[in-house]
């Protein structure tokens, strides 16, 4: 029994393999697919590996028909965390009977089972679950009169993307990629002009001990960052910026000390996280590191608006710019949103909008209720003369980059106030921290006042808002995310806080991926922590959220 012999017929096209392995089975499946004219639209390929860090890992594919999702977690657990309709399962060594349950709610009536190795057990239980065995084989066909998983209708691929900056740009650019098209409504006469718009901005991921759930997030959204920009054309070359690592120094010597325990579990590749004692920080830096720190060597620094005019260059012809638009307002119309500039005008009309509009959504009608917080941060721009010149980026509490066109940024303050003019005592922080992280107390003397202000978008929890937007109005007693009221046909990708590079690809992939109804690139419990609609539920029980400090932000 092959998939080839299974997917005619079908649209789009899920396979589940228990085991990548050396990724032979799965190349040559899509090779098959390729030959056959009578091959789906769409081929998807979920398959279990142990070669990666826990959790989703979606592998951005030449080809946009192809989709290739690697999981690495038990059986079962990858099935629990997944949401998806299998067309074709291969089995093969699967051990103990829990995958049984959450395998039988995945498959599609009709999917076809392959496998080898399976006990009598494991048949029984899979056999009282619908999978009907063909004899003695392995091979079984999926039969069921229980309801299956709905399936989102197929969409009318039109939409408006509300704000150019990095969560806007990359949401035109992954619906492009899948045949919508997209009007893209700034206010501004160009993209990344408001938080986007610095200079530099650092990516790296962030550690845990416990691996919680925003570790887990950063962790899929970094590494799914650095595949989706080699994708793109590669750091550096598609856009302004360097892989060059960051040096993570430590606080003190107590920060130093759990750092060093999560460096002895061993569980981190060296090619992500390497923990340094002193001399070697040292060694690298050319500077003191008394407390020694971590260095993610594919880390860096980006330039946020090349990334966005490089996410629209590759949107093509399905790309509508709608820039110099003013302030925009959302109004429903039907089944359709309007979109109006500032003197009424309409700028834009199609059944699903994506608000990527930052801070501004504080200031939309259908935004206003979500508790969002614009945290004003000024960042230092230093000419060579004032700045020691880094051969990576070195943060701590604060950040410093290496120059870039005769440009050193060091920042950033974290400020509650609206203030949009540069202030001389935010620059005075910025070169306090400066001073700290480079141990030299003359650092930065005698530096003009020149910088950015920007404001980030922040959620109370920090986390992102990704998903269709809840409708506080009509939210009444709800209990489950499932359950809460939405605006019909209106999507948020916000509050992205201090880690715009890295969120706005995986955010902007997943949220693609839900309005096609395909297999989403993130396990579902790490999916509704990011669901916009978890603040209703949090409202309801009256939850508190301590006000931002530093160490929860990235630098
Ligand atoms: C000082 C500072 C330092 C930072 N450092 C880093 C860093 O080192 N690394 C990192 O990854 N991130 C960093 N960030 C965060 C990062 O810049 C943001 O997370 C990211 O830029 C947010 O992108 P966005 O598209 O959500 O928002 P924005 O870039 O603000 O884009 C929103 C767009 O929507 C438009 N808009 C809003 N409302 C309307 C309306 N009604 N009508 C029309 N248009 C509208 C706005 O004009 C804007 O262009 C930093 C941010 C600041 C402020």
């Amino acid at each position: 029994m092959r998939a080839q012999d299974h997917w005619r017929g079908h649209a789009r096209y899920t396979v589940f393999d228990l085991d990548y392995a050396d990724g032979e089975r799965i190349a040559a499946l899509i090779e098959a697919w390729r030959a056959d004219p009578q091959r789906p639209a769409h081929l998807h390929i979920i398959a279990l590996t142990a070669s990666l860090q826990p959790g989703v890992h979606r592998i951005p594919q030449p080809d946009a028909s192809i989709t290739l999702d690697l999981v690495a977690a038990p059986l079962e657990t990858a099935l629990a965390e997944l949401n998806a309709h299998l067309d074709f399962i291969r089995l093969d060594g699967a051990e103990g009977l829990d995958f049984v349950r959450p395998l039988a709610r995945l498959s599609t009536l009709d999917a076809r089972l392959v496998s080898t190795g399976l006990d009598a057990g494991q048949r029984a239980a899979l056999a009282a679950q619908g999978f009907v065995f063909e004899g003695e084989s392995g091979n079984a066909v999926f039969s069921t009169r229980k309801p299956r998983l709905p399936r989102t209708p197929e969409p009318i691929r039109r939409a408006l993307v509300l704000g150019a900056g990095l969560a806007g740009c990359a949401a035109a650019a992954r619906l492009c990629a899948r045949g919508w098209d997209v009007t893209l409504i700034e206010r501004h006469p160009q993209v990344a002009m408001e938080a986007s718009g610095n200079l530099a901005g650092i990516f790296m991921p962030l550690l845990s001990r416990d691996d919680n759930i925003p570790t887990r997030l950063t962790r899929g959204a970094y590494l799914y960052a650095l595949r989706a920009w080699e994708q793109l054309g590669g750091i550096g070359r598609a856009f302004d910026g360097a892989q060059c690592g960051v040096l993570q120094l430590s606080r003190d010597a107590s920060h130093a000390a759990v750092s060093r325990a999560i460096a002895q579990e061993g569980k981190l590749p060296p090619d992500f996280a390497r923990w340094l004692e002193p001399p070697d920080a040292e060694q690298l830096l050319g500077l003191p590191a008394p407390e020694g720190g971590w260095l993610f060597p594919q880390g860096g620094w980006a330039r946020p608006g090349s990334v966005c005019e490089a996410l629209l260059a590759s949107c093509g012809a399905r790309l509508t710019r709608r820039f110099d638009a003013g302030q925009v307002s959302l109004e429903r119309a039907g089944d359709d949103w309007l979109a109006r500039d500032a003197a009424g005008a309409i700028v834009g009309q199609a059944p699903t909008v994506v608000l990527a509009s930052g801070a501004g959504a504080r200031h939309m009608a259908q935004s206003a209720d979500l508790p969002l917080q614009a945290l004003r941060g000024q960042v230092t721009h230093l000419a060579p003369e004032y700045a020691p010149q880094l051969p990576l980026v070195l943060c701590r509490e604060a950040y410093l980059t290496p120059s870039a066109s005769g440009v050193t940024c060091a920042g950033a303050t974290y400020d509650l106030d609206e203030d949009p003019q540069l202030r001389a005592a935010s620059q005075d922080e910025n070169v306090a921290r400066l001073r700290g992280l480079v141990s030299d107390p003359q650092a930065a003397e005698g530096a003009p006042l020149a910088g950015r202000v920007g404001f980030r978008c922040v959620a109370p929890d920090r986390l992102p808002l990704v998903g269709r937007l809840p409708d506080f109005s009509a939210a009444g007693a709800t209990e489950r995310l499932r359950d809460v009221p939405r605006h019909p046909g209106l999507h948020g990708l916000l509050g992205y806080a201090s880690r715009g590079l890295i969120w706005a690809p995986l955010a902007a992939e997943l949220l693609a991926a839900q309005l096609e109804g395909e297999p989403l690139p993130l396990e579902m419990s790490l999916v509704d922590a990011l669901d916009p609609a978890r603040f209703v539920l949090r409202a309801r029980r009256g939850s508190r959220h301590p006000s931002p400090t530093e160490s929860d932000i990235q630098p």
